[in-house]
């Protein structure tokens, strides 16, 4: 194929767009993939659908090879599968809610769980139809709090979501297997550079839920690894190693301090250390009370919540959220301060938060038998030895402190490092939350029902094109790598007489004869304008026609390396061919 860029759809932009604050957003509207329709709406023009499409060439392969059957469903849905499932008020602002012209609501849809449950309900009835394994490409609307960075994080996007159906734990357990071997097939050929990390705290087993992260400081997940072992998890996912519980004989009885000016940790630790008491106290022996209110969807009034984590260490909010989904979290107010008097800013302590039936959660750190500095429920005041199990009994665990660099790996092997990534893929074992909300059941060889079990599996197919761009540019341009680029090869005209554009002609039409598709630059502009196009669009291999040819040799550049070699006139077309075939 050969793409005229004399008539191809494409006007490039010197200068980087405003709004654009990482690499691939700015190139990608720079090189003239998309523009931007919408906040978190964008167009795919010529050069990037072909990107998308290439990648979804990629994802369906795999997909089929897995023995996966593509479906489509409908974009526009109606809200009572949704409110069968309760995800109609779970999703909360995210989800686009709509209503028809006689009042009926509707939803674009976030996820397909449903409809896909429903649709194997409605076909299948016996064992025999088991296991089945669907899925779609298709856009998906989420009002996402932030869109950012273009195709990155959109409100509208496309996403390949599939879902498997078995009868029992170990064909999930299978089908999810299939679903990761094909996920690490996709991505390698798509030559990104990714880490699989857990991405559920392990409640529901080791291996229900994991990611996959494209590498990539633009990432906005964060996630550890250990130094020393294969352990990698996503910091929402992490679990703090408890330490056993201790004996709560012979501790020292609790002891209320006055300590004058103490609001914060740093003045607290401060002031006991010169106190002269009988110990050397830190930041991680103190107990650091946050509050702050949840509300579940669909509800309007907020509750709090006390959440207890070792001083030296924040509350990490996304951390916290995710371990409180689906409830919504929000800091407490100055108001909320007024209307609960027995809240003592700066001196919250285990003991009016208990007394006063305000839930309390802490860090799995505390346990049974630990002695903490905390707050006394008294201005100016702090307690000394107060012991859980003994002074206090929290409500239960939260992870909810922050994960830092250096603190043990969770596997006991090694300490953690930290990243960041863009979540690319995400397989799920779901279970049968979907197949109890609709009764899906097959009727077993002793014609008994048995519950279907499923997983749920997706790829930021639009997100991909980002991701890519994200690890594959340099200050030039984009880079791409062979499967996803728009062209095999971009043949550059440098140079203004006749021989010049008819000998790029005639390699253009040999290599098009070969199946080679070529981005063939056949303007009349500078060859400088030319060149900076060709780094900034980003084929892996650039061909030169030039002043050369006169002495029968054109120019080869790989994008990537920079490395520029003279080929002879007649066996360019065979050399590049070679490249493009790898
Ligand atoms: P994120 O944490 O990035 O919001 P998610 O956990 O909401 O992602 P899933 O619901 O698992 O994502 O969706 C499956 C895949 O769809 C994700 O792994 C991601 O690659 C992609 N995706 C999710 N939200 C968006 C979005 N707003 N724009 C582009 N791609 C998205
Ligand atoms: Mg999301």
């Amino acid at each position: 194929m050969i793409t005229r860029m004399s008539s191809l759809f494409l006007r490039t932009l010197r200068e980087d767009p405003a709004d654009a604050e990482v690499p691939s957003h700015r190139l990608l509207v720079r090189a003239g993939y998309v523009r931007r329709a919408a906040p978190g709406g964008y167009s795919w023009l010529p050069l990037g659908l072909r990107v998308l499409r290439n990648i979804e060439r990629v994802v369906r392969e795999e997909m089929d090879a897995i023995g996966a059957q593509e479906i489509q469903f409908p974009a526009l849905l109606p809200k009572e599968p949704y409110v069968a499932t309760g995800r109609w008020s779970e999703y909360g602002d995210t989800l686009f809610r709509i209503k028809d012209r006689k009042g009926a609501d509707y939803l674009l849809g976030p996820t397909h769980e449903e409809l896909f449950t429903l649709a194997v309900k409605g076909e299948y009835s016996s064992y025999k139809d088991y296991p089945v394994m669907l899925y779609q490409v298709q856009t998906k609307y989420r009002d996402e709090a932030r869109p950012r960075a273009g195709v990155l994080r959109g409100r509208e996007f496309v996403m390949k979501d599939s879902y498997s159906f078995d009868l029992d734990d170990e064909g999930l357990e299978a089908s999810y297997r299939k679903h990761r071997g094909a996920y690490i097939r996709i991505f390698d050929r798509l030559g990104l550079d990714y880490v699989i990390v857990a991405a559920t705290s392990g409640a529901m087993g080791g291996s229900a839920s994991e990611e996959f992260l494209a590498t990539a400081e633009a990432g906005e997940d964060t996630y550890v690894r250990s130094t020393d072992s294969g352990y990698a998890a996503n910091v929402e996912a992490v679990v703090t190693p408890a330490p056993p519980a201790r004996a709560l004989e012979g501790l020292p009885e609790a002891q209320v301090h006055h300590t004058p000016d103490t609001p914060t940790i740093e003045t607290l630790v401060d002031f006991l250390n010169g106190a002269g008491l009988v110990r050397e106290f830190t930041a991680a022996d103190t107990l650091k009370n946050v509050l702050v209110k949840t509300r579940m969807p669909g509800q309007k009034e907020w509750t709090l919540l006390g959440i207890g984590v070792p001083g030296d260490r924040e509350v990490d909010m996304k951390r916290l959220e995710a371990g409180l989904e689906p409830a919504e979290v929000a800091l407490v107010e100055e108001a909320d301060f007024a209307a609960n008097p027995f809240l003592v800013k700066g001196y919250i302590g285990p003991g009016a938060l208990q007394a006063n039936g305000v839930r309390y959660l802490v860090d799995p750190r505390i346990v049974t038998g630990t002695a903490w500095v905390t707050g006394a429920d008294k201005a100016d005041h702090h307690v000394v030895d107060l012991v859980c199990g003994r002074d206090f009994t929290p409500d239960g665990t939260i992870e909810a402190a922050e994960v830092r660099e250096g603190d043990a790996s969770p596997d006991g092997h090694g300490t953690l490092v930290a990243a960041r990534g863009i979540e690319i893929g995400h397989i799920f074992q779901l279970g049968r939350k979907y197949a109890d909300a609709f009764e899906l059941d097959a009727l077993g060889p002793d014609s008994k029902p048995v519950r279907i079990t499923m997983g749920s599996y997706g790829i930021g197919v639009s997100r991909l094109v980002a991701a890519i761009a994200e690890q594959h540019h340099d200050e030039l341009g984009l880079v791409w790598p062979r499967a996803v680029s728009p062209a095999d090869v971009h043949l550059v005209v440098a140079g203004k007489d006749d021989t010049v554009f008819e000998g790029g002609e005639r390699i253009v039409g040999e290599l098009s004869q070969r199946g080679v598709s070529v981005l063939f630059d056949d303007r009349t502009v500078s060859p400088g304008v030319k060149f900076a196009d060709a780094e900034l669009i980003g084929v892996p291999t650039i061909v030169v026609v030039g002043k050369g040819l006169a002495k029968g040799v054109v120019e080869v550049k790989d994008r990537a390396t920079g490395e520029r070699t003279e080929i002879d006139v007649d066996a360019v077309v065979d050399h590049v061919t070679g490249l493009v075939r790898g």
